[in-house]
């Protein structure tokens, strides 16, 4: 493979199935630079982009890289750049828009932050000392990302504006086909998936919406063209994107309408500015970050039995604290009522905001509950007949979470359709592997979301269990790795087993929920655990299938060489 500078890219010709194609490799395209963000979509409501198709035929290149990362979010990027630290070059992460990101790139919403303190929301071997406050905002994490990216010279290996549509294995060669939007083809030994699970904003398909003739904007493809300046504006939905917007427009909004359908809990979220002299502590002092972390770490990690068990035990005092909360900043009994949540602590995700009820409580907001009937050409009509005349409307409305289906088309061994395996439900061993897809890896894949804390800890110890992986397949000159069904198997039960047990099914609607009411998205445990769970990448669970087509053992020196590869991570 050509160093990154040099890489060759191929040339598409038309887009047909990518197993029939023609060898040649064409024109030498220069090496991706960073872009700026891809502009949001503008003003209508949300409508994702159509695929672009280019009147070429792809062309089978002739170089095969050794890793195709998807996605070049937090988890993407720092797969990236663990690839990179191993003395790899011979990979390239793939990113559907022009810039690294991911959701951080996406959401540009008035008030975007992020709930998790920055500390433990960032790379742990890239502790930052510049946040300005304890929880940072969208733009500042942004940068972080772009940040690490340039330090430590992942653009290179970047290829943005390419769309990984789909992938199919070729067990004879023992690598994956990948086509890009527009026809391109890659061949890659292995997958790294990490498309992130808030990619695509949810439509809410309210009855008229077509017809509404101010605009419909949702918070995932923000456009700051719009104007709110003193007009009447409406916010669907109270969920954790909802409770940033509302408090950062409200001031300047002539009216807003909070159209709610679930009351929410709440914690408080104190979010004092870092002042300059804590922040030179912290850079003369990066000992003291780090123990920073540890303590923030083990605190979430504390808070865990409390927002994922249903057991009442585990629910009266955090339900107490956010109700005396609530009480404390809730005044009028009957804004009260309406705030007050009717389901379990932590069955959906518990929001932290210091300024929602302020918010709420302002002149020019009113809290409609009464669910919507319909939107009209000039505003909404509820059911309960109150009508509200309106110029824009916003969708806080959240993102299509594929708990079911694959993230694109992915043709494994014997040509098996991820999208029918998991058609009722996404599911992989370690939440990382499934069996039939050989050297396919996901990152905070089924059964791995962050119930409690940051998902980087979640990632980044996947990151490690894949880097071992992709390392042994290359050690042991392996055609392929695929997880054994009875291990992916017992992993599953394990989950479904433990999830009867959390709050999350305890009978209220939320996006962790597939259609057919089972988790597979978040965890139902301590990360710590999770972390020790997949420390080493043990060879027992696969099936190891040879360079001559037979299956091969691994023999005690390649445990051992898993177990070094797992404590030099
Ligand atoms: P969400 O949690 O799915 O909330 C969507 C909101 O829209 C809910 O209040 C929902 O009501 C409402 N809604 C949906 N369809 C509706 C309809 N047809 N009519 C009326 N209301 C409707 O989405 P989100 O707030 O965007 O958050 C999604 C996830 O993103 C979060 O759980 C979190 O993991 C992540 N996030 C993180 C941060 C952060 O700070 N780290 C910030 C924002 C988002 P119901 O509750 O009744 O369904």
């Amino acid at each position: 493979m050509t160093a990154p500078e040099e890489q060759q890219n191929v040339t598409p010709e038309t887009s047909t199935r990518p197993n029939e194609t023609i060898q040649k490799v064409t024109s030498v395209k220069p090496a991706a630079k960073p872009r700026a963000a891809a502009k949001p979509a503008a003003t209508k409501a949300t409508v994702t982009k159509p695929a672009v198709k280019a009147d070429v035929t792809p062309v089978m290149p002739s170089e095969v890289l050794e890793v195709a990362v998807i996605g070049s979010g937090f988890s993407g990027l720092g797969m990236g750049i663990r690839l990179k630290k191993a003395g790899m070059t011979n990979f390239r992460v793939f990113e559907k828009a022009g810039d690294v990101g991911g959701t951080w790139r996406d959401n540009v919403y008035p008030g975007c932050a992020c709930d998790v303190k920055s500390q433990l929301y960032s790379y742990s071997f890239e502790p930052s000392a510049e946040w300005s406050n304890a929880y940072a905002n969208q733009g500042e994490i942004l940068k972080y990302i772009r940040f690490c990216a340039t330090k430590y010279g992942m653009y290179p290996f970047m290829r943005f504006n390419s769309k990984v549509v789909s992938a199919t294995f070729n067990a004879e060669q023992g690598e994956w086909l990948l086509t890009i939007e527009g026809g391109e083809l890659v061949r890659a030994k292995n997958i790294v998936a990490a498309p992130g699970p808030f990619a695509d904003p949810k439509d809410p398909h309210i009855k008229g919406s077509a017809d509404f003739k101010g605009t419909i904007i949702h918070t995932a493809r923000w456009d700051n063209n719009v104007e709110l300046k003193g007009k009447r504006v409406a916010l669907i939905g109270t969920g954790a994107t909802a409770v940033q917007v509302g408090p950062a427009i409200a001031p300047e909004v002539g009216h807003l309408t909070v159209f709610q359908r679930t009351a929410n809990w709440i914690m408080p979220r104190p979010n004092p500015n870092l002042s300059d002299a804590e922040k030179q502590e912290s850079r003369d002092n990066p000992l003291k970050m780090k123990i920073n972390r540890l303590k923030n770490y083990w605190l979430n990690e504390a808070t865990a039995p409390f927002l994922i068990l249903k057991y009442d035990a585990f629910k009266s005092v955090p339900s107490s604290i956010s109700t005396s909360y609530r009480q404390k900043k809730v005044k009028d009994p009957v804004l009260l009522k309406k705030l007050t949540p009717n389901y379990k602590f932590g069955c959906k995700r518990v929001l932290v905001s210091s300024d929602w009820y302020p918010t709420i409580q302002r002149e020019n907001v009113t809290l409609e509950v009464s669910g919507i009937k319909q939107i009209t050409p000039t505003g909404i009509e509820t059911i309960d007949g109150n009508y509200y005349e309106l110029d824009v409307i916003i969708f806080a409305t959240g993102y299509e979470v594929r708990n079911t289906g694959a993230p694109f088309k992915v043709y494994g061994l014997n040509n098996a359709s991820l999208d029918d395996k998991w058609k009722d439900g996404a599911e992989a061993f370690d939440g990382i592997a499934t069996n039939n897809f050989p050297n396919l890896y996901f990152l905070v894949g089924p059964f791995t979301g962050p119930g409690h804390t940051s998902v980087i800890a979640y990632a980044e110890a996947q990151i490690d269990y894949v880097w071992q992986a992709i390392e042994l397949r290359k050690q042991m000159n392996l055609k392929y790795i695929t997880v054994k069904p009875k291990a992916e198997a017992g992993f599953v039960k394990t989950m479904d087993q433990r999830s009867e047990h959390t709050v999350w099914k305890s009978g209220c609607a939320s996006w962790y929920l597939s259609p057919n009411g089972r988790n597979n998205v978040l965890y139902p445990g301590f990360n710590a655990e999770y972390r020790m769970r997949i420390m080493r990448f043990n060879p027992a669970n696969y099936l190891l299938m040879g360079a001559d087509n037979a299956p091969v053992k691994a023999s005690l020196r390649d445990h051992l060489s898993t177990v070094k590869m797992a404590f030099t991570a």
